[in-house]
C-alpha cells in the first residue's frame, strides 16, 4: 500500500492544478468556478522513484451557507485518510477564516502537514507567501501550480515527510 498525500484547502486556491503538477498529468479537474472538484479523487504519483497516492479534495458549493464549516468537515475526512497533508493557501489572497478553521483541525490531527503558498507566479509574490508563517504551520513553500515554479522543492519536502 502506497503512502497517501491529501491535498486540502479552500475552493479555488489551486488544489487540482497542483495535483496535476504533482502527478505530471492533467487528470484533476481545474475550473475557474470555485467548488467543482468532486468529493475526493485519488491519483498515482511518482517523484524521485517513490510511489505515492495523491488525493484531491473539493466539491463544496461556494454559495452554501457555512462554507468554512464544510471545508473544515472535508478537511477532517481527508486528514484521517492521509499519511501527510498538503494544505494549500492562495498567497495572493492571504489567510481567510476558512483557512484558520482548517488549521484547527490540522493541529488536533497530529499528522505531518506541509503548507503550500500557491499562485506565487513571480518573485514579487514571494513576500505575500511569507505572511503565511502566521498560520503557525511552519515554513510556507511558495509555488506556482500553474507554471511549476517551486514545485520541485515542495515535492522534495513531501517525500521527506511521507
Ligand atoms: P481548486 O478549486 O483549489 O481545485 O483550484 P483549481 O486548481 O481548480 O484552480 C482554480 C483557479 O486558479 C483556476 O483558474 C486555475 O487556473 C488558477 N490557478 C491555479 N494555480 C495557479 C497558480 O499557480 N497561479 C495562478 N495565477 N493561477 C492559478
Ligand atoms: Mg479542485
Amino acid at each position: 500500500v502506497q503512502p497517501v498525500l491529501a491535498v486540502i484547502g479552500r475552493p479555488n486556491v489551486g488544489k487540482s492544478t497542483l495535483v496535476n503538477r504533482i502527478i505530471g498529468r492533467r487528470e484533476a479537474v481545474v475550473e475557474d468556478v470555485p467548488g467543482v472538484t468532486r468529493d475526493r479523487i485519488a491519483y498515482d504519483a511518482l517523484w524521485n522513484g517513490k510511489a505515492f497516492t495523491v488525493v484531491d479534495t473539493g466539491g463544496w458549493d461556494p454559495d452554501a451557507r457555512g462554507l468554512a464549516e464544510r471545508i473544515a468537515a472535508q478537511a477532517q475526512v481527508a486528514v484521517q485518510l492521509a499519511d501527510v497533508v498538503l494544505f494549500v493557501v492562495d498567497a495572493t489572497v492571504g489567510i481567510t477564516d476558512a483557512d484558520e478553521a482548517v488549521v484547527k483541525i490540522l493541529r488536533s490531527a497530529k499528522k505531518p502537514v506541509l503548507l503550500a503558498a500557491n499562485k506565487v507566479d513571480d518573485e514579487r509574490t514571494e513576500l505575500e507567501a511569507a505572511s503565511l508563517w502566521n498560520l503557525g504551520l511552519g515554513e510556507p513553500y511558495p509555488v506556482s501550480a500553474m507554471h511549476g515554479r517551486g514545485s520541485g522543492d515542495l515535492l522534495d519536502a513531501v517525500l521527506a515527510a511521507l
